[in-house]
């Protein structure tokens, strides 16, 4: 239920499809993967053949899945769409591979999380567009190899380190995503108020930009709850005012955090005097479980210089002091 929760959660799922730029040119912000990988389909569609396989890797909510499907719509192909979790089975591969047509988008996110025969027989496709499906069973079992028509694997993936290395290097391109500057925030926050029909002034758009944490996911859906502020309680403008009330009511302060974070700060500073302090020590401290800790909120809080990791435990950094509006002890200014 958090509302700075970078991945997806069921029920925006049609909100989200809504707000999702079509095509290339639309997509704001990381020039580079942008730039590259309109080199890469221009090119395969002036040759007329299917590009080389592309894999997304970079944290949730950046626009990994947006790509996925720019691909098929820049080469005018069609997309299917499954993830690494659904394919446990190399048979539910093989099935899906047989029915691809020629050119077509197969869009596997969390790529990482297929099972190791389902990879094995993924690498394989990928490289000579081909299957060996299995028939019967036992000592009378045999392969036969089928055929398939060309077509572009887009693999997605949160941890590109965690694809074992036959399979990543069947990918010709590999865009990293990375996260956004809030110029690029405002340009995508223009575009989905547009779309939703929200009236906004550049004074919320920036105010909401800014405490995205570099998350189109999170811009977007920030959005729409100062929508629904500016609605109830203002004139229905998106502006500072509305942002300020709405981001407040929703425990989202000026850099983006939100109640867990500033938990997991106050706790390093107030109580462990600016740590190092174990992660489970900490994770007792705010009454969350250590995992939660480690994978919801300590990543944005290293990331943007709040938290240091050291050998001995999670230390609190100046602008974890200042944050709090306390003063930085001499012990955190090394
Ligand atoms: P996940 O890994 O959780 O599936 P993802 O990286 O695939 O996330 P998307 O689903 O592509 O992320 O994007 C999340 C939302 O942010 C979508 O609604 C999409 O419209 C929007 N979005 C992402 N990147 C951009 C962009 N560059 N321009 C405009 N909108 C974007």
């Amino acid at each position: 239920g958090r509302v700075v929760d970078p991945v997806e959660v069921d029920d925006e799922r049609v909100v989200e499809a809504a707000l999702r730029p079509r095509r290339l040119e639309e997509f704001a912000g990381q020039p580079k993967v942008r730039d590259q990988l309109s080199l890469v389909l221009e090119a395969a569609r002036r040759r007329g053949s299917p590009p080389d396989h592309v894999l997304l890797s970079g944290p949730p909510g950046l626009g990994k899945t947006t790509l996925a499907m720019m691909v098929a719509s820049e080469l005018d192909r069609p997309i299917r769409v499954t993830s690494g979790p659904a394919i446990q089975h190399a048979g539910d591969l093989a099935a899906l591979l047989s029915s691809l047509v020629e050119g077509e988008v197969l869009f596997l996110d969390e790529i990482h999380r297929m099972s190791r025969s389902a990879e094995e027989m993924l690498y394989l496709a990928m490289e000579d567009f081909r299957v060996d499906v299995v028939v019967g069973k036992g000592p009378g079992a045999t392969a036969i190899p089928l055929e398939l028509p060309p077509f572009t694997v887009v693999g997605a993936t949160t941890r590109a380190g965690l694809l074992p290395a036959p399979l990543r290097d069947r990918f010709g391109f590999t865009g990293h995503l990375d996260f956004y500057e809030v110029a690029d925030l405002m340009t995508i926050l223009r575009r989905s108020a547009r779309l939703l029909g929200v009236e906004a002034d550049d004074t919320g758009i920036a105010e909401i930009a800014s405490r995205s944490r570099g998350t189109p996911r999170i811009a977007n859906r920030l959005l729409r709850r100062v929508r629904d502020w500016a609605q109830v309680h203002g004139s229905g403008l998106v502006d500072e005012e509305a942002a300020h009330a709405a981001l407040a009511l929703f425990d989202v302060d000026a850099a983006g955090l939100d109640r867990l974070d500033r938990a997991v700060l106050e706790a390093l500073c107030r109580r462990f005097g600016g740590g190092p302090v174990g992660l489970s020590t900490l994770a007792v401290a705010v009454g969350e479980e250590s995992d939660t800790v480690e994978t919801v909120a300590e990543p944005f809080l290293v990331r943007e210089g709040f938290v240091i990791r050291t050998p001995r435990g999670r230390a609190a950094a100046p602008k974890a002091w200042r944050h709090l509006g306390l003063s930085v002890p001499r012990s955190a200014m090394t």
